[in-house]
């Protein structure tokens, strides 16, 4: 069995944790990022495809797919669930992290406090921050006052989400639950940074909010013991509202305010680039292993675990 992922996100990250826990890597590699990738050492398991869409046309039986955020920004979320690609997590979460509704769904489930969303214009009574639907990386959003604002600003063409604007600190905390362990591990947290919205001066009032990279951060101790209880609550509410089970990493986006108040605006469920900030250790996995242990080593780490075990079904989606 093998481990593979598309050259770009999070790939470092996946292809060095792969080869850490003996297994052979294949990394889909498009031909003007070749060298790049090969200034990493990781050469031999380079897979040149000349799209990415050309995975589809691979037998990849005996490999097993770390999903990240690549995927889904160049294949689409459709063409990933009707393909026969053995990936690692689980589908029908992805189907939920898609829908805007199921999302704001399961994190309400999940007891979090999600910002208030507004499905029409007219009801807007606080500064929003306006998503066109299928965006990424916080590319094409902007933020507005009130509904004035946004008079003139819409493409009548797209669907979008209104949510309230929550300023304060923009906290990404990554887990990881682990069927074979049954358990849920913290793995860390990061500030993610985005321009211009985190630039030092702006001399007008519309910031961008295009993802630039990600900050380590440790948290407050009682904070993350509130994040573990949260990271709980998400996979339990994933649980019941749809009989299956969580598999491996996700992450809960979130915004700190004045209050302490912990605002839960998105969630992914796979590997985040977030997670590229802690290899090779996090404190809580340095803690929890003993060892150096890195998001892309964490997932082989299971892999490995369930293989022995014959177990790896229950975690391929
Ligand atoms: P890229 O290959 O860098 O264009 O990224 C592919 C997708 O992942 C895009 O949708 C990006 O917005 C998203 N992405 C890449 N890096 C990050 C990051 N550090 N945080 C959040 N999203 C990211
Ligand atoms: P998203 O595509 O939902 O991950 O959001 C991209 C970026 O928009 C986030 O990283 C935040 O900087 C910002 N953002 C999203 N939702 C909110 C909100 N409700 N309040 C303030 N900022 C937000």
């Amino acid at each position: 069995m093998k481990i593979g992922t598309l050259a770009s996100h999070s790939a470092l990250n996946i292809i060095s944790g792969a080869k850490a826990e003996g297994f052979d890597a294949e990394l889909y590699c498009t031909p003007d990022r070749v060298p790049f990738y090969r200034a990493f050492g990781l050469g031999d398991s380079i897979i040149e495809i000349n799209t990415f869409n050309e995975i589809f046309e691979r037998d990849l039986s005996d490999v097993i797919i770390i999903p990240h955020g690549s995927f889904v920004a160049y294949l689409g979320a459709d063409k990933i669930l009707k393909s026969d690609l053995r990936i690692f997590g689980n589908k029908e979460l992805l189907r939920w992290e898609e829908d805007r509704a199921l999302k704001s769904q399961l994190l309400t489930e999940a007891g979090l406090n999600v910002p208030e969303e507004f499905s029409n214009i007219d009801e807007i009574d606080c500064p929003v921050i306006v998503k066109s639907y299928g965006a990424a990386g916080g590319e094409g959003y902007f933020i507005a006052a009130n509904s004035q604002e946004i008079v003139g600003k819409l493409d009548p063409d797209k669907k979008y989400a209104f949510q309230k604007y929550i300023v304060g600190t923009k906290i990404f905390t990554t887990y990881f639950n682990s069927l074979f362990h049954n358990r849920l591990e913290v793995f860390g947290a990061d500030i993610r940074y985005e321009t211009d919205a985190d630039a030092n001066l702006r001399f007008d009032n519309n910031p961008t909010f295009v993802v630039i990279g990600n900050l380590p951060l440790v948290l407050r101790e009682s904070t993350l013991a509130q994040y573990y209880e949260m990271g709980v609550g998400f996979v339990e509410a994933f649980k019941r509202l749809t009989n299956q089970q969580l598999v491996g990493p996700f992450c809960l986006e979130t915004i700190i305010d004045r209050n302490q108040t912990i605002y839960s605006f998105e969630f992914s469920g796979r590997i985040v680039a977030g997670t590229n900030v802690w290899m090779p250790s996090s404190p809580y996995s340095f803690t929890l292993y003993g060892e150096q242990m890195w998001m892309g080593r964490r997932i082989a780490r299971e892999i490995r675990d369930l293989l022995e075990h014959q177990k790896l079904d229950e975690a391929i989606g």
